[in-house]
């Protein structure tokens, strides 16, 4: 096999033809463009949009629209691995392509393995084509805003945004926060729950639709200075009785919920990113410790036992993320077996605990003159730290998760 030139953060493992082409081009374009950018988005909290140039002129931004509607054709695996490439460069730009990636992923290929009847997947066929071609010919940007503070993005409760059906289309109302581009999409593509007059609101019928943002009544609000993932700028969005045409439906109704419980491993799509910064954490330790970064004095300090001692266990431990990542990513497939299942909870919580794991002993190790500011590793730590905090599958609820679907079977109780 050719040599790619680079280690891929998913590791050398075998790639397709495709694989390899695009793992080529992320890495060069995050190489070049992203990585001199990086400090820039996370200084100001400004949207990377240098970068989504970049990533609509290569076609990534259409990476997972199907081949037949003018789109890249991959799939799931193949964005895993690309978007992991990224995340190596810039953690905002990878996190934030993922919401905009998610939006192609849930009409296009995932959809195709998910259980409608012939009237709804025939609907569906006829809607995504039209926000297929909006990525494909316009260059549009979808964000994913789901959270709302409350318990429905952790899968717990209905979506208090609702949708009220209108003639031709619905009437939105609700708030959403850390909606991750905003003010930098075009659609805002919204998990709300169908408003059924005198009907208890029900997470079975949430409706995935996409808010076009220049839509009446639709605004975008308040500060966004946070630790980490600055460049993400996930601001709060607010909705007041916007009207969205049926069009706009990214799926038919009730169709999201089935899709969320056929696919659990779309809730890992945020994995790639924090594999991405555990990848720069590691590569970063290895440069400085040989002193070899750029525009720094070639001090080496290599030599010292316990610092190769501490590059060990970085390697050992990114060696873990990266195998149980590419099994995971591997294996993903609608109504995954139990053990898959439980693979793909403990392969998010690995990657997003480990990543951050990793990014403090590189700053450990490095030392102090390592995590002054115009240095990557500062950012990587913080930005790593974000990764367990996100919704559905934080670290506590992926425990969560775990320890019940261990211990219990569907349908089984305690007796009170
Ligand atoms: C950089 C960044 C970018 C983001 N971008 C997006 C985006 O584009 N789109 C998007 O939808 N979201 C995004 N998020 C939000 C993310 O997914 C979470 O929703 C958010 O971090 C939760 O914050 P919170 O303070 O509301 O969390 P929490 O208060 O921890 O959780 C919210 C609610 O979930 C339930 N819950 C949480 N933990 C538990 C638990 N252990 N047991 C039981 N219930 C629990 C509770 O009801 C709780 O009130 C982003 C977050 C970050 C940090």
């Amino acid at each position: 096999m050719q040599s790619l030139g680079f280690t891929p953060a998913v590791g050398d493992t075998e790639l397709t033809a495709q694989q390899r082409s695009l793992l080529s081009l992320a890495h060069e374009l995050g190489e070049r463009k992203f990585a001199p950018r990086a400090r820039q988005w996370d200084e100001t909290a400004t949207f990377p949009f240098a970068n989504y140039e970049d990533l609509r002129d290569s076609g990534l931004l259409a990476l997972c629209v199907p081949k037949d509607h003018g789109g890249g054709g991959s799939d799931y695996a193949t964005y895993m691995m690309v978007a992991a490439e990224i995340g190596r460069f810039c953690g905002a730009t990878a996190l934030t392509w993922n919401m905009h990636i998610c939006s192609t992923m849930w009409t296009g290929v995932l959809a195709d393995g998910v259980p409608m009847t012939e009237e709804q997947r025939a609907e569906h066929v006829r809607r995504r084509e039209l926000h297929f071609r909006r990525v494909v010919q316009d260059g549009a940007i979808y964000a994913q805003p789901f959270s709302e503070g409350s318990a429905a993005a952790a899968g717990r409760a209905p979506f208090g945004t609702t949708a009220r059906k209108v003639d031709g289309g619905w009437i939105v109302n609700g708030r959403k926060i850390f909606a991750s581009l905003s003010g930098a999409a075009n659609y805002y593509g919204i998990l709300c729950t169908e408003d059924r007059e005198g009907v208890k609101p029900d997470p079975r019928d949430t409706l995935y639709l996409a808010v076009p943002a220049d839509s009446k009544g639709f605004a975008i609000s308040g500060e966004w200075n946070p630790l980490g993932m600055r460049g993400t700028v996930s601001r709060n969005l607010t909705f007041q009785d916007v009207f969205v045409s049926d069009d706009e439906q990214l799926m038919p109704r009730g169709v999201y919920f089935k899709g969320a419980q056929t696919w659990p491993a779309m809730f890992f799509t945020l994995a790639p990113t924090y594999l991405g910064l555990a990848n720069a954490a590691y590569d970063f330790t290895v440069k400085y410790l040989r002193g070899e970064v750029e525009g720094e004095p070639p001090v080496k300090r290599r030599m010292y036992p316990t610092k190769q001692v501490a590059v060990a266990q970085m390697r050992i431990q990114l060696e873990n993320l990266k195998s149980i990542f590419l099994r995971a990513i591997r294996e993903a497939r609608p109504n995954p077996g139990k053990d898959e299942r439980m693979r793909l909870y403990a392969a998010q919580y690995t990657v997003m605990e480990g990543a951050n794991d990793l990014a403090r002993l590189a700053i450990r190790t490095c030392g102090g003159q390592g995590m002054m500011k115009h240095l990557p590793l500062e950012r990587i730590y913080r930005d790593s730290r974000c990764g367990s905090l996100m919704l559905p599958w934080t670290a506590e609820l992926v425990l969560d998760r775990m320890g019940r679907e261990t211990l219990y079977e569907p349908g089984e109780k305690d007796e009170a």
